[in-house]
């Protein structure tokens, strides 16, 4: 059988500083080099001192997680010689003397799979190194210790993973969380950074480092079961190694031979106390923590009867359900629900689109009541709502001047529908056989009223109608 886990690693973006110095955490806007002190260039006679907001953010993500979290957390050194790590360790966290960590034996459940999270650790960042050309070929390696020593949360999970595509929904809704618990940004560039583990049936754990982005991942998954599994069938060994993905050929190549643990000779950062977490703190972080996307998701469905389909997309999207909280009332929830997951998508996908969207939650509650009023269609309210997503104005208008209001009229709908009965002939007298065939006689007047008419409403005249006929 197919094994996965993952280890990833995902950087605090809303913090301030970095791990343990007064750096800025947001290391992106500044020249190469010019984000850094004493502290994260590890110069002799530097401490130190731990960042209390990135033990407070990462403790709400042990939280979230459902991870046990010990009393008591304590940092080590991770020793290796790499340029871009310029004390020549990096502190992070390490559970074989007893649980000291952030986190650890958490969970997550997809699609009813339950992945457990092996451990959460609290972690600086290394700096950046910079190619000229491909990595390869290169002569020139630049390093920008911007980055080194901002802070990371390392997540760990057990090789619970049958397949690519529970990775893929797995990292989905991880980076939801950590979106909605305001710890990250994960759509930021670097932000979120994946190694799949992976072995099939009887075959050695092959790791592959540092995928970028969620669809790689799923492509470099996909790419090691097919090889391996060639491998296998051809009765060649398959080596534990580490590969990375070569985004440009979209292959997987081997890039070293793996360290092992023993490699990095972890010893105790006695420059960093050991740190209590209080029951207090706890208790206090998870009053202020929003509602979990699993709890949000339950409370649509049994609260408003929101279908769980449309429930998923309104809940793991915080923009999205943002307005939904804005904007509903308990009467047009469901209703609110539809137009933001069928009717606004496609319009606000994508962080541009939603920054130049001129919709508020009173146009979205206007809508959703205007539709189960029947004041307007809901065809007529999907163009409503793309001149809303324009314009900003308000509803009323929008109807005035688009003439969208429904065509309540009883004779204005009966002259459209006579003019409907003389050019339909044929589909009037199978309608007059099998009932079923009249939805296309509404769908003609429909057309013909630009999707104005009182649906019910046409129905029943011509009902009427071809009973009299
Ligand atoms: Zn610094």
């Amino acid at each position: 059988m197919t094994k996965i886990g993952l280890e990833i690693h995902c950087q605090l973006t809303k913090l301030e500083s970095k791990l343990f110095c007064s750096c800025k955490a947001d290391y992106r806007s500044f020249e190469p080099n010019s984000n850094i002190c004493p502290v994260c260039m590890g110069l002799p006679g530097s401490l130190p001192i731990l960042n209390k907001k990135a033990v407070e953010k990462a403790s709400m993500l042990s939280i979230a997680l459902e991870c046990k979290i010990p009393p008591k957390i304590s940092f080590f050194r991770k020793n290796y010689f790499y340029p871009d790590l310029p004390k020549n360790f990096q502190i992070t966290q390490y559970n074989a003397y007893g649980p000291t960590s952030i986190g650890y034996e958490g969970k997550i459940i997809i699609e009813d799979k339950e992945i457990r999270i092996r451990r959460i650790q609290l972690e600086e960042d290394p700096g950046r190194l910079v190619y000229s050309g491909s990595s390869e070929k290169t002569q020139i390696t630049l390093v920008d210790y911007n980055r080194a020593g901002t802070p990371l949360v390392e997540m760990v999970t057990e090789p619970d993973f049958e397949n690519p595509k529970q990775v893929r929904i797995f990292l989905n809704i991880l980076a939801d969380l950590v979106e909605n618990l305001g710890i990250a940004d994960p759509y930021l560039e670097g932000a979120f950074r994946v190694d799949g583990n992976i072995s099939i049936e009887k075959g050695n754990r092959v790791e592959i480092k540092n995928v970028g982005s969620f669809r790689d991942i799923e492509k470099a998954l996909h790419f090691e079961i097919t090889r391996q599994q060639s491998l296998a069938e051809r009765g060649i060994h398959i080596p534990a190694e580490t590969r990375h993905w070569d985004e440009a050929r979209k292959i997987t190549a081997s890039s070293r031979s793996k360290e092992e643990e023993q490699d990095y000779r972890y010893f105790p950062e006695e420059d960093i106390p050991k740190i209590i977490i209080e029951k207090t703190l706890l208790d206090s972080l998870k009053k202020i923590m929003p509602e979990s996307v699993m709890s949000k998701k339950e409370r649509y469905i049994n609260k408003y009867g929101i279908p769980g389909q449309v429930a998923e997309i309104l809940s793991s999207d915080k923009f999205y359900s943002d307005l939904f909280e804005q904007a509903h009332t308990e009467k047009n929830a469901k209703e609110i629900a539809n137009l933001i997951t069928t009717d606004l998508k496609g319009f606000a996908d994508t962080n541009e689109q939603r920054e130049q969207l001129k919709l508020t939650p009173k146009h979205l509650s206007d809508l959703a009541d205007a539709i189960l009023n029947n004041k307007i269609t809901r065809n007529s309210g999907k163009l409503a709502l793309q001149e809303i997503i324009k314009t900003g104005k308000p509803l009323s208008e929008i109807i005035s001047t688009l003439d969208l209001g429904h065509v309540d009229d009883e004779s204005s709908l009966l002259k459209t529908i006579e003019e409907v009965f003389i050019e339909e002939q044929k589909a009037v007298s199978e309608a007059k056989q099998n009932p079923d065939t009249i939805n296309y006689l509404v769908g003609k007047v429909m057309r013909k009223t630009k999707g104005k008419a009182n649906p019910n409403l046409t129905l029943d005249i011509i009902r009427k109608k071809l009973d009299s006929q």
